[in-house]
């Protein structure tokens, strides 16, 4: 299955610098500077809100897509500050994030909240991108398979056809990352629950790892079986942080 390297920029970024970045990941995909001219992996950015359509602008008929990082569970109406997915469909993205740790965490967002937003995501024709994973307390109690395993049934609708990230909250934004072991172990686990639920289709699904991916640790997090790409933080905001992640996987 070919890799998503996605990169959510979170609340940063101004006009300048999403036009620079945008341009550099657009010269450095057309030139081929991945693979031997050939992209090893299928590329996203997620940019804040108010730039989604500057990026998308900026990235037409390049090799990169665009995603939103959230998107409200209603087509519209009386939602003050809120952002549908028509809107993020509307202004070129492909893609929506949904259920985001942050957003679970900041905004107290259920698993049945998230399953609208996915049904809103797929109604406006974008691809979501759910997120689950435990925090530490739940993994240094034995608890993280159980924890992700209801995050998947509660946030999944039927007949779920978009891309799980599994992030684990405690490596989010720290520099720590579960052993490969476990991020195999996670992955096996959450193919199984996606067969279970999906049958021959969730076989098929990327599973994303997410939580402090870099260049340094991404080939060996890329290598990994049932690692369908990777959900990237912080080092998305750097051009060449993120195509060194991109330059890890194979193919
Ligand atoms: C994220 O926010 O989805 C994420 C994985 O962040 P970071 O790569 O910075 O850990």
């Amino acid at each position: 299955m070919r890799q998503l390297i996605a990169g959510n920029w979170k609340m940063n970024g101004s006009r300048a610098m999403a036009a620079e970045l945008a341009n550099a990941l657009r010269t450095a995909t057309a030139e081929g500077l991945l693979s031997g001219g050939k992209l090893a992996c299928d590329l996203l950015v997620c940019p804040p809100a108010t730039l989604v359509s500057v990026v998308a602008h900026a990235l037409l008929g390049s090799a990169v897509a665009v995603g939103g990082q959230d998107c409200h569970a209603a087509l519209s109406g009386a939602h003050t500050g809120d952002v549908s997915a028509a809107m993020l469909r509307d202004c070129g993205a492909t893609y929506v994030i949904v259920g985001h740790s942050e957003r679970r965490a900041d905004h107290g967002e259920s698993d049945a909240v998230v399953r609208a937003k996915v049904d809103a995501a797929v109604a406006a024709g974008l691809v979501p991108i759910v997120c689950v994973g435990e925090t530490e307390a739940q993994r240094l109690g034995g608890q993280a398979e159980a924890v992700v395993a209801g995050q998947l049934a509660g946030s999944l609708p039927e007949g779920f056809a978009g891309v799980v990230a599994y992030e684990p909250v405690w490596a989010i934004g720290t520099g720590r990352t579960p052993t490969e072991a476990d991020v195999a172990a996670m992955h096996a686990h959450i193919r199984a629950v996606l067969i279970g639920r999906l049958g021959v289709a969730g076989a098929g699904l990327r599973i994303l790892y997410g939580g402090s991916v870099k260049p340094s640790n991404a080939a060996a997090l890329m290598a990994l079986p049932e690692v369908g790409g990777a959900l990237v933080g912080g080092a998305s905001l750097v051009a060449e942080d993120f195509l060194g992640i991109a330059r890890a996987c194979t193919g």
